[in-house]
C-alpha cells in the first residue's frame, strides 16, 4: 500500500543544516521552551552545587537544551566532556541527533552518543549522549570517570535498574574525585559477600584507592526527573538542592472504554480509525509493549485501509522502539506528508524518553512490557502488565504538549481506579546477575551491604550470586573469577550469552554461538502476516531445524548470508540492501531485525576476537553446539511430564513450548530454553533439544546425578 509506505517521508538534508531559515527556525524553537527562561539561573546552580537535581515536565527541555547550556557555559574546557546518560538507547540516539542539529553540526563531533553495538563519538565530542548501561561499562575501564566534568542522570524517574546501580556509583566516584589523600574514600567496605555467609574477615578492596581521585577536577552531579518527587534523590546525595522548571500542560481530555477489552491490539486499531474519521487535524500516539505488537497493528491498519472511502486514507504508520535501526528512528519525529494523519506507534520510550512534535492524540491500551523476578525460583520473566497510575497520566500528558489534546484509554474507568500509584523501581524485580557482576568487576566485593538507592531483597541478591557462582563467573568466597568471570564482565551481554560464547570456543562453535547470541539479542525473526498465515509457515520450515529453535536461527541467518555473497558481489550498497529486504520479504523474516541481528553480529565478534577467543566452526557436527547450549543454559533446562508440559529443572515450574517454536508439537524429551515470557501462561521460547545426560556430565556442580 503506497500510502503506508515510509518512502512518504521526507528525508532529512543532513545532520548538518545549512539551510539559514532551518536554523533560525531551530533557534526559535529553542528559545520558546520553558527551560530557556532559567538558563543562567540552572547554570549558576551547577556551578554552586556539586549535586543538583532538576525536575521538569517532559517536553520543557531539560535532555536537549541543558548540556548545550553547560557546553556554552564553559564546562567543556580543557577537553572535558558532559554526559548525559538515558535509560533508552532510542532517546539517547535521537535526541544526540537533534541537539547536533540544533548546534549546526555533524553528529558524532561535538555532540555524539555512544550505546550498546553504536558509537557515535570522536575526540572532538564534547556532549555526549549514552546509555546508562553504557557509562557503567565505561568505569571499568576508567573508575573515575576522569573524562567527564559533568554527568547528568536524565529520566532518574524511571529507576531503571542500571539508573539505580549507576546513581550509587557516581555518589561514590563524586566523593573519591573531591577527596584528599588523608580522607576516606567511598566503596570501603566493613564486610563482603562472603562473610554474610561464612564470617570471615573484613576487606577493603575497590578501584577507587585513597587519594587517587584527587587528581582529577571535582564531578558535577545533576539528577533529572520527570516526576514531582524529588526527594527520594535529594535524600539519597545528602540533601540535595533541588529545583523545578515549570513545563507548559494544555488540558487533556480523557476516555475510557465502557467496558473492559478482550484484545487491545485490535481495539487500538480500532480506535485509530475512529479518530481518524471523527476527529480535527493532529497526529496521534499509540502505547505498544513492543516490536511484535508494533508489527502487529502496522499490519492491521495496513489491511483495513483499501476498506476505508478514498478521501480517508490519509493516514501514515510510523514505529519507534528500542531496537529499530537508529536511521528509522528519526522517522518518527519527521513531520508526516502534507493532507496526511501520522501515527506514531511506540513503546513506553515515548512516555517520557523522547518527544514527539505534533501530538494530539493519545491512545493507551494502558499496559507495558515489565521485567519480573522471582528470587524463590530465580526465573525472570518478560510480563505485558499494567501501567501505574503516575505512567497513565504521563501517557495523557503527551496529548497536551502544544494544544488542548484527547487522550483514549482502553480500559475503563474502574480499572485506572485499581492502578498502582507508581511503578516498582526495576532493582526489586530484575535478576541481579549482570549488575552484580559489573559491580563485582567494579571492585565493590559487598554487595549486600553496598549503598544502593533502595535495596533489592537479599534473596534477589544471593540468589544472583549464587547463579554467577554456578556459571563460574565467582569464586567460592564470591569473588570475580580469573578468567572466566572478568571475560564475562567484558562482554556487554548478560552474563549466561558471554558464559556460552566463552565454552563454546572450547566446543568449537563460536562461530554458530556468535550467531545464535546475535539473533536472541534481538526481537522476532520471523514475522507472520494474519493474512498469509499458512505460506508463512511453510517458507519458515525451510529454515527449521529438528534440534531447536537455536539452530533454526542459525540457519536463517547464514541463508541469508549466502544470498548475499552469491551474486550481490559486484552489486552497490544501495542494491544489495533492496536485495536482502526482498529476500526477507519472500522468506518471511523480519528484515529489520535481521540486520539488527548482523550487526550485533559485528559488534560481539570483534569483542570475542580483542578477548583472544579461539574462533571455530563446528561444521555440520551440530551436537557439538547442542552440547555447548546444554553446558552454559543449564539453569535453563527442563523436562517434559507426562502431560506435554515440561519442568523446568532449576525452579521447579511448569512451563510450556511457545507456540512460535520449531519445537512446539515434536516436544522433546529435554530441552534448553532462553526465555521464559509469561502471559496468560508460562511460555518458553527459543528452545532447543538435548540430551538429558549432558547435563549431569556437563553441569555436575548443579545436576550431581539427581534425576
Ligand atoms: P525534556 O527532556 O524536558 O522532556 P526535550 O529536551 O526532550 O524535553 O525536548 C524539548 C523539545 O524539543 C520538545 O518540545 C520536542 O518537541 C523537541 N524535540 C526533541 N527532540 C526532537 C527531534 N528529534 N525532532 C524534533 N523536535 C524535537
Ligand atoms: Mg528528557
Amino acid at each position: 500500500m503506497p500510502t503506508m509506505a515510509n518512502s512518504h517521508f521526507k528525508q532529512p538534508n543532513g545532520t548538518v543544516s545549512n539551510n539559514d531559515s532551518r536554523r533560525q527556525k531551530l533557534l526559535q524553537q529553542r528559545k520558546s521552551l520553558p527551560i530557556a527562561t532559567v538558563e543562567k539561573r540552572l547554570v549558576e546552580e551547577i556551578r554552586n552545587n556539586h549535586i543538583l537535581i532538576i525536575v521538569g515536565e517532559t517536553g520543557s527541555g531539560k535532555t536537549t537544551q541543558l548540556p548545550q547550556y553547560l557546553f556554552k557555559a564553559g564546562f567543556c574546557h580543557d577537553g572535558k566532556l558532559v554526559g548525559v546518560t538515558q535509560p533508552r538507547r532510542v532517546a539517547a540516539v535521537t535526541v544526540a541527533k537533534r541537539v547536533a542539529e540544533e548546534c549546526g553540526v555533524q553528529l558524532g563531533q561535538r555532540v555524539g552518543y555512544s550505546v550498546r553495538f553504536d558509537d557515535m563519538t570522536s575526540g572532538s565530542t564534547r556532549i555526549k549522549y549514552m546509555t546508562d548501561g553504557l557509562l557503567l561499562r565505561e568505569a571499568l575501564l576508567d573508575p573515575y570517570l576522569s573524562k567527564y566534568s559533568v554527568i547528568v542522570v536524565d529520566e532518574a524517574h524511571e529507576r531503571t535498574v542500571h539508573t539505580d546501580v549507576l546513581l550509587a556509583l557516581l555518589k561514590s566516584v563524586q566523593k573519591a574525585r573531591s577527596q584528599t589523600a588523608n580522607e576516606l574514600v567511598g566503596r570501603e567496605n566493613s564486610s563482603n559477600d562472603a562473610n554474610l555467609e561464612k564470617g570471615k574477615e573484613a576487606q577493603t578492596t575497590g578501584p577507587l584507592k585513597k587519594g587517587q581521585g584527587a587528581k582529577f577536577p571535582p564531578l558535577r552531579l545533576v539528577i533529572m526527573s520527570a516526576s514531582l518527587d524529588a526527594q527520594i534523590f535529594s535524600e539519597y546525595f545528602g540533601g540535595a538542592k533541588a529545583v523545578h522548571v515549570q513545563g507548559r500542560q494544555f488540558p487533556v481530555d480523557i476516555f475510557y472504554t465502557l467496558h473492559a477489552e478482550t484484545d487491545y491490539v485490535e481495539a487500538a486499531m480500532v480506535t485509530i480509525f475512529q479518530i481518524h474519521s471523527e476527529e480535527a487535524p493532529g497526529d496521534i500516539l499509540v502505547f505498544l509493549t513492543g516490536q511484535e505488537e508494533i508489527e502487529s497493528v502496522e499490519g492491521l491498519v495496513r489491511d483495513k485501509l483499501p476498506q476505508l472511502p478514498e478521501g480517508n486514507r490519509n493516514i501514515v504508520t510510523v514505529p519507534i522502539y528500542a531496537s529499530l535501526p537508529s536511521e528509522q528512528q528519526m522517522k518518527a519525529f519527521m513531520p508526516a506528508p502534507a493532507g496526511f494523519r501520522k501515527v506514531i506507534l511506540a513503546t513506553n520510550i515515548a512516555e517520557t524518553s523522547v518527544t514527539i512534535p505534533g501530538i494530539k492524540y493519545v491512545v493507551d491500551p494502558g499496559v507495558v512490557k515489565a521485567r519480573n523476578y522471582n528470587p524463590r525460583t530465580g526465573i525472570e520473566s518478560l510480563n505485558v502488565i499494567p501501567t501505574s497510575k503516575a505512567q497513565a497520566l504521563q501517557r495523557s500528558g503527551r496529548a497536551g504538549r502544544e494544544g488542548a489534546g484527547k487522550c483514549f484509554r482502553l480500559y475503563t474507568e474502574r480499572e485506572f481506579e485499581k492502578l498502582a500509584d507508581s511503578t516498582v523501581p526495576e532493582i526489586k524485580r530484575c535478576n541481579l546477575s549482570n549488575v552484580i557482576l559489573q559491580l563485582k568487576a567494579l571492585g565493590v566485593d559487598d554487595i549486600i551491604g553496598f549503598d544502593f538507592m533502595e535495596k533489592p531483597s537479599r534473596m534477589a541478591i544471593v540468589k544472583s550470586l549464587e547463579e554467577l557462582f554456578l556459571l563460574g563467573a565467582l569464586t567460592e568466597d564470591y569473588k570475580l573469577s580469573d578468567p572466566i568471570g572478568k571475560q564475562m564482565a567484558r562482554l556487554p551481554l548478560d552474563p549466561i550469552y558471554s558464559k556460552a560464547l566463552i565454552l563454546s570456543s572450547q566446543f568449537n562453535c563460536l562461530e554458530e554461538m556468535l550467531i545464535a547470541v546475535a539473533m536472541l539479542s534481538v526481537e522476532s525473526i520471523f514475522f507472520t502476516p494474519r493474512e498469509k498465515q499458512e505460506e508463512a509457515r511453510t517458507a519458515i520450515k525451510r529454515f527449521s531445524s529438528t534440534e531447536g529453535d537455536h539452530i533454526t536461527l542459525i540457519n536463517v541467518y547464514r541463508s541469508c548470508d549466502e544470498f548475499l555473497e552469491s551474486g550481490n558481489a559486484n552489486n552497490s550498497k544501495d542494491k544489495i540492501f533492496k536485495n536482502m529486504k526482498k529476500w526477507c520479504k519472500d522468506n518471511f523474516v523480519n528484515g529489520r531485525s535481521l540486520r539488527h541481528a548482523r550487526d550485533v553480529h559485528s559488534q560481539i565478534r570483534r569483542h570475542v576476537e580483542q578477548m583472544g577467543l579461539r574462533i571455530a566452526s563446528c561444521g555440520e557436527d551440530m551436537i557439538l553446539f547442542r552440547r555447548c547450549l546444554a553446558a552454559s543454559f543449564f539453569l535453563n533446562a527442563a523436562l517434559r511430564q507426562p502431560d506435554g508440559t515440561y519442568r523446568a529443572l532449576a525452579s521447579s515450574q511448569i512451563v510450556q513450548i511457545h507456540p512460535t517454536s520449531v519445537l512446539f508439537r515434536a516436544k522433546p524429551d529435554c530441552i534448553v530454553f532462553n526465555e521464559l515470557v509469561r502471559t496468560n501462561q508460562n511460555y518458553i521460547r527459543d528452545v532447543t533439544r538435548i540430551d538429558p545426560m549432558w547435563l549431569t556430565e556437563l553441569a555436575p556442580h548443579f545436576y550431581a546425578r539427581q534425576d
